[in-house]
This record gives C-alpha cells, structure tokens and sequence, in this order.
C-alpha cells in the first residue's frame, strides 16, 4: 500500500470544475495582479480568523518580512522568535537588518514557551533590553502558542506582536483564531499548507486600519499615490489567479479541517489498540482548536531507522525540523552553541511527521500504525 505524506490530485479532483470556472475568467479578462479577486479574498480571509483587515502579498515568508517593514524594525533592533520553526520565520528577522534572538520551546506543544521568553528578557542587560521591538509566536503544525502569556509579556516590554500562522489558519486559542491575537498574524499559501494556491501567496491579518494601509502601500513598493515614494516598500504583492483558487478553497477548508481533526483521533485509537503509545509520544492537544497541519509524533528511539523502514513500506514522512534556527550555519555570527536550547533540539532528534491529510483512507491509517508497531517488534 501506498501512503505519501501529501496527496493533493485526489483534492483538486473535487474542486476542479470550481477551480477551473474562476480561472478561465482571469485568462479571459488577462488581469493577473491585485484586483477585486484579491479585495475579496481579503475580506474572505479577515472574516474567517476573527480579524479586522487583511492584505494578500506574496508569500507567507513576505508576509513576514511587509509585517516587520510595517513595524519599522530594522538594523539595531532585536526580534525574540523561536528557534523550532521553519527558516523564514528567523531569516525574516535578519533579512530586514535586525537580530533574531530566540526563546526555547515547549517540548510538549512544540510552541514557544512562554517562560524560557520571559526568562530571556530578564537575563538581558537593559540596553539590550530596550532594543527589543517584537516577538514572534510560531503556531507550529497547526496549533496555537500559549498566547496569554506571550501577549502579557509583550504588553509589559512594549513589543509588537506578529504570529507566524503560516501552519494554522483556522487554529484556535480561547475562542479567538490564529492571526486575531497578536497587531499582525502571517499565513501562507504554500500549495502543502492547509489552505493552499497553485504557486505562492500568502496574506497578513490585522485589527488596526493604520497599520492595513501601512502594509498595503508597503506591498507595492510603497508607492502612494502611483509613482510617488513615501517609504520603500517591495513587490509583495498577490495574484489574481492565486487569490482565486485560494477563495474556492476556503470554502471547503471546514470541511478539510474536520478530516484532518478526524485521522488524528483515529491515529491516537490505533495507537492505543496497537500498544505502542508509549515507545511513541502523541501529540499534545491542549483545549485549544488544532488544526494538524501536520500530526507529528515523538519518537525517542530510532527515530531516522523509522523513517528509512517507512519509506521503504510506502509510507512518506518527514523531518520537521532536522536543524534548529540557532545551529544553522548562516546563524554561526549570533555565537549560539549546541545545548542552547535542549527542548528545541532534542525535537529535532525525536520527531516525525505522518500523513495526516483530509482524503486518507482508513485503511491507510491502520496500515500506517501496523508498520510503526512491526518496526519496534522486530527489535
Ligand atoms: C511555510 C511557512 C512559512 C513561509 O511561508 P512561504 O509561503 O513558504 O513563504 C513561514 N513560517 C512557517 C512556520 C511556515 O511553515
């Protein structure tokens, strides 16, 4: 049997018909950039986190970096993030001229904890002090950071809140959505995301008018009116056809949610019946809305032998995130060193992420579970 670790032809085969009425449209009006299919995904998107505005740009890694333009951090300042994350999320951060700084995370959410970023703050003379402008929460693999705290902290050092929702739209902490909790939450459009286009895109959420018009003008090589230069800005700016496909997604993305939600509670059922729930560590569900982005498990033992045996069964996993943003070798000049940040690297060693994708059949889940059980009774 085969189980890749993503299928998305079986997906596009049900919105096809939809997909391929709005696209033709475009191809007939031969209008591709920003326009109303971008006004109105906006719209759509602000209205489904929870949120005041919306700006689409280019891609979630943009996203980031319109946020922090938008915020007017740059050389001189630092940025606290953590460092179990996809890269853009730190290389955002030192693209725009300013230092990341990272804060452990919570081994068992994977999520930035809330103490290790306080315990960083305190521990940093106050001239560094003062030179931190903002923080970035991950959502990491579809669920949101422990954002009470965080935004306590944030309050208390004046620093301006940007979540990085690339991996959870729809994610819930409390009643409020990912991207409604911070001054700007970041999404991507990343066709293997949950809500993906067919290309790159990505949009960021926000409550305040002032800063909306601030990322819209940002977006467009900060041109307003046309021609005329206030600040400088970049082509962050979205698609057309990206915004439509992604509009026709987003109404089936409950949908696709509910799938999701549905084969992780599955897994956990399996695992239990197969006995191994303790050679393999599930993920942590807090009371929160997880939205499995990705469904990773622990894996204390063996975990690289697992995934080769996997691979080799027919089934696609994968390593999220082999290296930590603080031994990346374009990091060396921060001057980190190995044992850091244990949680973030001990996560690096021990976890794998399994098909968790809307259209999984039951059969391919018990498979799944049935090789993982062979793999650690064979020992
Ligand atoms: C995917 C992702 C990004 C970047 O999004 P792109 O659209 O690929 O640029 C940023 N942060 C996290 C956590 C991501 O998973």
């Amino acid at each position: 049997m085969k189980v890749p670790l993503l299928d998305l032809k079986i997906q596009y085969q049900t919105i096809k018909n939809e997909i391929l009425k709005v696209v033709e449209e475009i191809f007939e009006n031969q209008s591709f950039i920003l326009g109303p299919r971008v006004e109105t995904l906006e719209k759509e998107i602000a209205a489904y986190c929870l949120s005041g505005y919306a700006v689409g740009v280019s891609s979630g890694s943009d996203a980031l970096l319109v946020s922090l333009m938008a915020a007017g951090i740059g050389p001189g300042d630092i940025v606290i993030t953590t460092p179990y994350t996809f890269f853009a999320t730190a290389g955002s951060i030192a693209r725009i001229g300013a230092r990341p700084a990272f804060a452990d995370i919570d081994p068992d959410t994977y999520n930035i904890s809330p103490e290790c970023l306080e315990s960083l703050i305190t521990r940093m003379t106050s001239e560094e002090q003062s030179r931190i402008k903002s923080v970035i929460p991950v959502h990491l693999y579809g669920q949101c950071a422990d954002m009470d705290p965080i935004l306590k902290i944030a309050r208390k050092y004046n620093l301006f809140v940007i979540e990085d929702a690339a991996q959870a739209i729809g994610s819930e902490y409390k009643g409020r959505r990912a991207g409604s909790m911070g001054d700007v939450g970041c999404f991507s459009f990343f066709p293997s995301k949950n809500l993906g286009a067919f290309g790159d895109g990505g949009i960021v959420t926000t409550h305040s008018k002032d800063l909306y018009e601030r990322l819209r003008i940002l977006r467009a090589h900060g041109s307003q009116p046309k021609y005329h230069h206030l600040v400088i800005g970049g082509n962050f700016r979205l698609d057309a056809l990206q915004a439509a496909v992604v509009s026709v997604k987003l109404r089936h993305l409950d949908e696709w949610t509910k799938a999701r939600q549905r084969n992780a509670s599955e897994y956990r059922k399996l695992f239990q019946k197969a006995g191994i729930e303790r050679i393999i560590k599930l993920p942590k569900e807090t009371e929160q809305r997880h939205i499995y982005n990705q469904f990773v498990i622990g894996v204390p033992e063996r975990r690289d032998e697992l995934h080769l045996f996997l691979k080799e069964s027919g089934i696609g996993t994968e390593i999220y995130y082999p290296v930590p943003m603080h031994l990346q070798e374009c990091f060396s000049y921060l001057n980190y060193q190995k044992g850091a940040f244990p949680a973030s690297e001990y996560a690096a060693l021990h976890t794998l992420a399994l098909p968790v994708y809307p259209e999984l059949s039951a059969d391919q889940l018990a498979y799944v579970v049935e090789k993982i059980k062979a793999f650690y009774s064979e020992k």
